[in-house]
């Protein structure tokens, strides 16, 4: 069994509000020293010195440091621009509304601090029945894409290291191994020394966790789940999983039943 992290076995919306919170903190303190600093940051590659005319929202609230700017409005902000479907350029866009002046230097340490802050995350439920009732019945093992010291600080977030068997980050390969790329799979399967086609792979990504996964041989298993990223994505032809659940408690059943078909069917 082999399984998916982010959005399968934990909200990854939690993972990105507690960024929010690291940035927000950090664009609070950045823009309040920017702001007492005001009129000797000369127009430039700081390109902070109009702070002062913060927006009428922000205005006569309580402050961080007497910038105009709080960090709980700043995450509030970043929140509903994420909320609203916002992606890739959400410090932009909010910096932008916020009519901030902003230049890559700044973005890049925005970034810095929502990767590299410390989650808090915690499973759902259901995960957590199951690595509960399958271990160790089933061989259970990690595959997971992104900035692998992200997914490490996740994965140790969650105490998931003591949970499966083994795991593999996709980004110790490079960028270009990430899903659906076989080599991440496949060096799970020589983890667990299992053969691709005694294997299933559980995530909710369609565009990319089970393409790949299929041609190897193994089975796959969607988890649809309601307020996830992917939850309403349909499917491109050739990019279904073979089975779909909503609920990974469905799981243990639909493993027994298929040992059981495989056994007839051999
Ligand atoms: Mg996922």
């Amino acid at each position: 069994m082999l399984l998916d992290l982010d959005d399968t076995l934990y909200p990854e919306r939690e993972f990105a509000r507690g960024g929010f919170r690291a940035t927000a903190a950090l664009l609070a303190e950045r823009l309040s020293r920017s702001s007492n600093e005001n009129n000797s940051c000369s127009p430039g590659p700081c390109g902070l010195e109009s702070l002062t005319r913060a927006p009428e929202l922000l205005m006569n609230q309580p402050t961080h440091e007497g910038s105009g700017y709080r960090t709980d409005e700043l995450f509030e902000s970043l929140w509903k621009s994420f909320e609203r479907g916002v992606r890739g350029s959400i410090f932009d866009t909010i910096l932008a509304e916020l009519n901030v002046p902003h230049d890559d230097a700044l973005i890049a340490e925005l970034v810095r601090a929502y990767r590299s802050h410390e989650p808090q995350l915690t499973l759902f439920e259901d995960a957590d029945r199951l690595l509960e009732l399958l271990w160790p019945k089933y061989g259970v093992g990690l595959l997971t894409d992104g900035p692998a010291d992200v997914q490490r600080r996740k994965v140790k977030s969650l105490g998931l290291q003591s949970r499966v068997e083994a795991i593999v980050y996709s980004d110790d390969f490079g960028r270009e191994h990430w899903k659906p790329s076989p080599i991440p799979y496949l060096e799970l399967l020589r983890k667990m020394h299992v053969d691709p086609s005694h294997a299933v792979y559980v995530g909710d990504n369609p565009k990319k966790d089970f393409i790949g996964a299929r041609r190897l041989g193994l089975q796959t298993v969607r988890i649809r789940r309601p307020n996830t990223e992917h939850g309403h994505v349909e499917p491109a032809p050739g990019f279904e999983a073979d089975h779909e659940i909503t609920s990974l408690d469905a799981l243990p059943d639909w493993l027994a039943a298929n040992e059981r078909s495989n056994r007839h069917a051999a």
